[in-house]
């Protein structure tokens, strides 16, 4: 069997990095680290790896240094990595996003089974896994919180909505995006990590790509222009009082009434 984990490089904090003349998000400088979530998809796929016997191969979309999470991803126990990285691919969308994966992974082989986080903890929206299984034409299953009973040609999983746990059979290949806390990641291993640091790399840029045109990728292939972005303005009011338990229900009630009124102007 084969996995493939898509994995991405996010800033370190989530607030403070952006242009206030611009409204874009500074990347220069930042910090960066593994997306929380796509540890929990990789660490998803190493106890497939553990029950199966399936080859686990990492890919990730993002400028050079990028290359760390696939570092990380050895050290944690993934067998091959992939660097998608291109200045054609800067400015992604979700579309392009979802669309330059689907390219490096048709790339790379047939996969049984593709693994994402759930979201980023950058961009956020949760949206990649689905349209990449879109672009696919194959299966999507979202907030998955338990993967068991891999057959030739079926998956079983065990995933949220909202109140309820719903359990499907699912075809393969399919796209899954797993949850954060029934999978979390094992520690790295100091001997992985150093056997991890030679291993080679593979880099996809657009010319490696099988749809080469350079209109279906980054800011070009993206169907979405961000107008502006700002940290939302902090409107909370604190105020001490002290008041009897009656004077205190109405005083309660006089502020309710005030929300209530500000909301609906
Ligand atoms: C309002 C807004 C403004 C933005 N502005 C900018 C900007 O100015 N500059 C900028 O660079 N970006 C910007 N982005 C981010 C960019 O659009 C997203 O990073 C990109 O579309 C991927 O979507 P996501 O991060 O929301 O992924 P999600 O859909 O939240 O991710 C789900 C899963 O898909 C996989 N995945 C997602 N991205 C990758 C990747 N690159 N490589 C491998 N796997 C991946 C991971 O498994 C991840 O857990 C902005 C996003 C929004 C919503």
């Amino acid at each position: 069997m084969r996995i493939a984990v898509c994995m991405k490089q996010v800033p370190a904090a989530s607030e403070g990095n952006m242009d206030p003349e611009t409204g874009v998000l500074i990347r220069t400088g930042l910090e960066t680290v593994v997306n929380v979530y796509d540890l929990a998809a990789l660490e998803a796929a190493l106890r497939l790896k553990e029950a199966y016997g399936a080859e686990v191969h990492v890919f990730t979309m993002g400028p050079a240094k990028a290359e760390g999470v696939l570092r990380e991803a050895f050290a944690m126990g993934a067998d091959e990595g992939y660097l998608i990285c291109d200045k054609a691919f800067a400015g992604a969308d979700v579309l392009a996003t979802s669309y330059t994966l689907k390219q490096a992974i048709e790339c790379a082989g047939n996969y049984d089974l593709i693994l994402c986080g759930r979201q980023t903890t950058d961009g956020d929206t949760a949206q990649v896994s689905g349209a990449l299984a879109k672009w696919m034409d194959i299966a999507h299953v979202s907030w998955t919180a338990e993967i068991t009973d891999i057959s030739k040609d079926t998956v079983k999983v065990r995933y949220n909505m909202d109140n309820r746990m719903i359990c499907a059979q699912v075809q393969l290949p399919c796209v899954i995006s797993v949850e954060k806390d029934p999978f979390i990641p094992r520690m790295p291993s100091l001997k992985l990590k150093i056997s991890g640091r030679k291993k080679e790399i593979c880099t996809f840029s657009l010319q490696d790509l099988e749809d080469g045109d350079e209109e279906n990728y980054g800011l070009k292939g993206s169907a979405t222009r961000v107008r502006k972005i700002f940290p939302p303005q902090r409107t909370q009011r604190q105020e001490l009082v002290s008041m009897d338990k009656e004077k205190a229900a109405d005083y309660i009630l006089q502020i309710l009434d005030v929300a209530a009124r500000e909301e609906r102007i």
